[in-house]
């Protein structure tokens, strides 16, 4: 496991604009605030979502779309750079009116309602390809 030492910065508390996409607005809040690492968490409520499974054998995201009102009952992500932008890589836990759940990567979703918790930290971080699982990762070593 590689790692390293990072340095706490800022921490906001957001909420989401009803109607427009939940990754899209960390993204521009990222960008706004000049965000070059954080985590972040949150929860709320979605009119829609798709979500991607990465498929470890062919290496290839499939997404899957889900067209109905959902609870967030668990969103979780962070930020840094790939490919020249801010990207929220996030992954959220949604649920249905009779608590059945549908999870993963968080590709896009409409926001009804949500809520956010972010900490940034004073170092850059920007994802590289890695052979190994052809995703793009933190090099922290
Ligand atoms: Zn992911």
């Amino acid at each position: 496991m590689d790692s390293i030492e990072v340095a706490g910065g800022r921490e906001f508390l957001a909420r989401l604009e009803h109607g427009k996409d939940w990754r899209a607005q960390i993204e521009t809040f990222a960008e706004r605030e000049g965000v070059d690492s954080a985590v972040f968490f949150g929860l709320g409520a979605a009119q829609d979502a798709r979500i991607m499974f990465y498929d470890q054998d062919e290496k290839e995201y499939e997404p899957v779309e889900f067209d109905e009102p959902l609870e967030v009952a668990s969103l979780v992500g962070n930020i840094s750079w790939l490919d020249g932008e801010r990207f929220a890589h996030t992954h959220a836990t949604f649920s249905r009116p009779d608590g059945s759940t549908a999870a993963g990567h968080l590709d896009r979703a409409t926001v009804f309602a949500g809520e956010l918790y972010v900490r940034t930290f004073e170092t850059t971080l920007e994802r590289t390809h890695d052979e190994v699982t052809e995703l793009d990762l933190w090099p922290l070593s």
